[in-house]
């Protein structure tokens, strides 16, 4: 087993593409790291320069603390998954998962014995003699994943291993990966563009944009302190609302009325350090039904008044859209970011999508009163896409 470090890794393409630039990550012995962002971030090409399927342009990698950048792939003692299981159709599940085995030319015994065990822990061992045709698609990605664990590798590292799979499937396998990961505390970096597998697959996350890190930390983490608005409106399903708020007279004028500015905010406008058009985030949870709440939340939160457009009542709980007036941002950039998170911006004329609880008796059509929670607001310099809460 070993950590891998990636010291200032860069990769550019011979067409001048930089698909990476500057990436500084440290993935401990044992860890599970999810490197997630949208299409053509660069986490691929990190991966596989880890992998070593793509040349380092600049920086250095070490793997167990060896620099590995000139090393072939096969001297690094990894394994990878890949979203194409790869399986050899005439081979048996057995066979296919002897395979890597067979070439770094164990003897018998000590294969069969590998592979009775991963199929062990992969539940495989009633398939052993079947050949991928005749198995299910959750099936044959845990036959890939068994032929990468019977190597024994220092790391495993998959890319969209679960992509091909239908959404229930998907969620099963994602147990069978956490579970296989944390038995054999084999550290792994995984590769997604799905905020969902991220969210609930690693021990930290890696968040990439145009080739850099964005911000890395526990799943958690990155979901209540989201360094900027990209990575808010990455992370989260519905993604966060964001507003316009404008600076004026101690307070936030947005579309959902006044809210305070809090201490550390007014001190970073007084000393001229925040700008005074701000972006104001909030989370569709971070809402409910001003009916069903009591006087102890109401004082923690602000209220406002909007027409309901839609209800999608999902049993546990109800999201609600409303129709905002108000102005837009004015930084065009803002929307440009917010868009690439997959977020929608909220100016005028728009949405804001909200998560009430089940009990409450909002109807489509008519006005609602809706409280949102103060303390947990976020507030982001629309220039930079910094979190200033
Ligand atoms: P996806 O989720 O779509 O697979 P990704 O985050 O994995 O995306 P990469 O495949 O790492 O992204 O690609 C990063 C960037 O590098 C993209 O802009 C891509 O077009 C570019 N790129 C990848 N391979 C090459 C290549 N061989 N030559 C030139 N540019 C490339």
């Amino acid at each position: 087993m070993a950590d891998i470090v990636l010291d200032k890794v860069s990769k550019s393409f011979p067409d001048g593409t930089v698909a990476v630039r500057d990436v500084d990550l440290e993935i401990a012995d044992g860890e599970f790291v999810i490197l997630v962002g949208p299409s053509g971030c660069g986490k691929s090409t990190t991966l596989n320069m880890i992998a070593g399927l793509e040349d380092i342009s600049s920086g250095e990698l070490r793997i167990g603390g060896q620099r590995v950048n000139d090393k072939a792939p096969r001297d690094r003692d990894i394994a990878m998954v890949f979203q194409s299981y790869a399986l050899y159709p005439n081979m048996t599940v057995r066979e296919n998962m002897a395979f890597p085995l067979k070439l770094a030319k164990l003897d018998r015994q000590t294969i069969d014995a590998k592979v009775d065990e991963a199929a062990k822990v992969l539940e495989l061992t009633p398939l052993l003699d079947r050949r991928p045709a005749n198995l299910s698609g959750g099936q044959r990605q845990r036959v890939a994943m068994g032929r990468a664990i019977v190597r024994q590798p220092k790391a495993f590292l998959m890319d969209e291993p679960l992509s091909n799979l239908d959404a229930k499937l998907r969620v099963q396998m994602r147990t069978v990966v956490s579970r296989l990961q944390k038995q054999l505390g084999t550290t792994t970096v995984y590769v997604t563009h799905d905020q969902t597998e991220a969210m609930t697959l690693g021990d930290r996350v890696v968040i990439m944009r145009g080739g850099a890190i964005q911000q890395v930390g526990p799943p958690q983490e990155l979901y209540d302190h989201p360094r900027n608005l990209f990575v808010a409106g990455f992370i989260g399903s519905p993604s966060m609302n964001f507003l316009h708020a404008a600076v004026d007279d101690g307070k936030l004028r947005t579309a959902i009325g006044d809210v305070p500015i809090g201490d550390r905010i007014r001190r970073e406008l007084e000393a001229g350090d925040a700008p005074r058009e701000l972006i104001l985030g909030i989370r569709p949870e971070h809402f409910e039904d001003a009916e069903l709440v009591d006087d102890d939340t109401r004082r923690r939160g602000a209220e406002f008044t909007a027409p309901v457009d839609i209800v999608e009542s999902m049993g546990s709980d109800k999201y609600v859209y409303f129709t905002l007036e108000g102005e837009r941002a004015s930084a065009a950039e803002l929307e440009e970011l917010a868009a690439d998170a997959g977020a929608d911006f909220s100016g005028g004329g728009a949405s804001l999508v909200t998560r009430l609880s089940a009990e409450s008796t909002v109807r489509e059509g008519g006005d609602r009163r809706v409280w949102f929670n103060l303390e947990k607001i976020h507030l982001f310099d629309p220039a930079t896409g910094r979190n200033l809460t």
